[in-house]
């Protein structure tokens, strides 16, 4: 399967990258597409490693970001790593004792979000081997020679959703402005974060979870029922389920959830 980006490095009339998403591009091309493609057109790279350049491709009404066939990225990219299957990922989530360690990596990845130091993707990379996988030898040695590397799929919850981004475990993310409710009281109370595109009322995705995982988020993040927190950066494992027209995650374990504000 080809790569798939949701953001793109833009080199602006400075010589400068800065990053442009693809839910901005989308919204950018249906506004004016002219405007879109003087300004952007030739000038994208890979998000990672600034090497291969990246155009937007409409596939049946889908916008999607891909690089230029046949060009690569440098040999430790994060994008040049085919991503751990569903199956083989979701094993690795649900192991309790990698619960530490995969939280640190969201941590890390919506800090990368917001910008805060110069943070790459190399901790999203894992060692996969006979459909087992580990954080092991995933040093930049190993990650040069590609000995049985492999990326965490990720998914930004903004940009749209085709078929293969359902049911299948990944690290999703957004930035968004969340609502957290309980309907219900008691051992059958729904407990559930609602992720809105930033400044509209859009919904884009729920994430529901047991009252044992609520009493955590609470604490961690001080969610009160019905208060609506904005610009914030989340980003979580699971898998992404429809439901009519709904989109909902079902978070397993507090720690398999990061959130922080803008
Ligand atoms: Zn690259």
């Amino acid at each position: 399967m080809a790569t798939k980006y949701e953001e793109a490095a833009f080199l602006n009339d400075n010589d400068a990258f800065e990053t442009l998403t693809l839910d901005e591009a989308i919204n950018c091309i249906s506004t004016d597409q002219n405007s879109y493609y003087q300004r952007y057109d030739g000038r994208l790279y890979c998000p990672e490693c600034h090497t291969p350049h990246i155009g937007i491709v409409n596939r049946d009404g889908n916008y999607f970001f891909r690089a230029y066939p046949g060009s690569e990225h440098t040999p430790t990219c994060f994008y040049g790593f085919e991503p751990i299957s569903s199956n083989t990922f979701q094993e690795y989530v649900l192991r309790e004792e990698n619960h530490d360690e995969l939280n640190g990596k969201l941590q890390r990845f919506v800090y990368r979000l917001l910008n805060r130091g110069n943070i790459d993707l190399h901790n999203l990379l894992l060692h996969v081997q006979n459909d087992r996988c580990t954080s092991n030898n995933t040093n930049l040695v190993n990650i040069r020679n590609r000995r049985e590397i492999r990326r965490i799929p990720t998914k930004s919850i903004s940009a749209p959703f085709n078929n293969d981004d359902l049911n299948c475990y990944m690290l999703f993310y957004g930035k968004v402005d969340v609502r957290y409710s309980i309907k219900g009281s008691g051992a059958n109370a729904f407990h559930k974060i609602y992720c809105y595109k930033r400044d509209r009322n859009e919904l884009l995705c729920s994430l529901s979870f047991s009252r044992n995982v609520a009493v955590h988020l609470e604490n961690n993040y001080n969610l009160i029922p019905d208060e609506k927190k904005s610009n914030m950066c989340v980003a979580f494992y699971s898998e992404m389920k429809r439901n009519g027209q709904f989109l909902n995650a079902r978070l397993t374990h507090s720690k398999l959830f990061f959130m922080d504000s803008q």
